[in-house]
């Protein structure tokens, strides 16, 4: 089981890479994405109306408690920062953890308060160079995963057609 938790969500100006990192999370096939930070309802439906079109199960929520949610994770628990250890030197520990454990996948927004940092059980870097959170998560996703995309959305009103000259939609209901 994965859970994606993002921080510090600024109404407004994060819309956008708020709504993208859930949405790279359920491509990567997270189970749940927690939102904290500020309240933002337009965030949850824009995610919710996604998912009734295109299918699948992810959970998603907000918290204000984001430091009960690491606290209280059973499991393995990883934030993605630039200032983490380098991804590649850590990949084969993480993915030997991962195999009988649930996994938390922390990213944030502005800076991220030191407690974070000390209440993990790593922090890792897709590159010492400051990038994105949405970048982040899809390496580190794809990574841990050996690079499974997950392809099945159960329920989805609206599929792709793979083509190879232009996008089909197929609409399935
Ligand atoms: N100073 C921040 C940091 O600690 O990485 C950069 C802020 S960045 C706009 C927002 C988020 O993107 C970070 O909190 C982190 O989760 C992610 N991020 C940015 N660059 C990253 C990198 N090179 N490796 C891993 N995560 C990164």
């Amino acid at each position: 089981m994965i859970k994606v938790l993002r921080l510090g969500h600024r109404r407004g100006r994060d819309d956008r890479i708020s709504t993208h990192v859930g949405l790279t999370a359920r491509q990567w096939g997270a189970d749940e994405i927690i939102y904290s930070g500020e309240k933002d309802t337009n965030i949850l439906e824009s995610q919710r109306d996604i998912i009734d079109r295109w299918g699948g199960d992810i959970q998603i929520r907000y918290t204000e408690e984001w430091k009960k949610e690491i606290k209280e994770f059973e499991g393995l628990k990883v934030h993605l920062t630039m200032y983490g250890e380098k991804i590649n030197e850590k990949i084969e520990a993480l993915e030997e953890k991962f195999e009988d454990r649930d996994l938390l996948v922390i990213v944030g927004a502005e800076k991220v308060p030191s407690w974070v940092y000390r209440n993990v059980d790593y922090n890792i870097s897709v590159g010492n160079q400051p990038h994105s959170e949405i970048a982040a998560l899809a390496v580190f996703m794809d990574r841990i995963q050996e690079g499974e995309i997950k392809e099945d959305f159960q329920d989805a009103e609206i599929r792709v057609r793979p083509s190879e000259d232009r996008k089909l939609t197929e609409e399935t209901g």
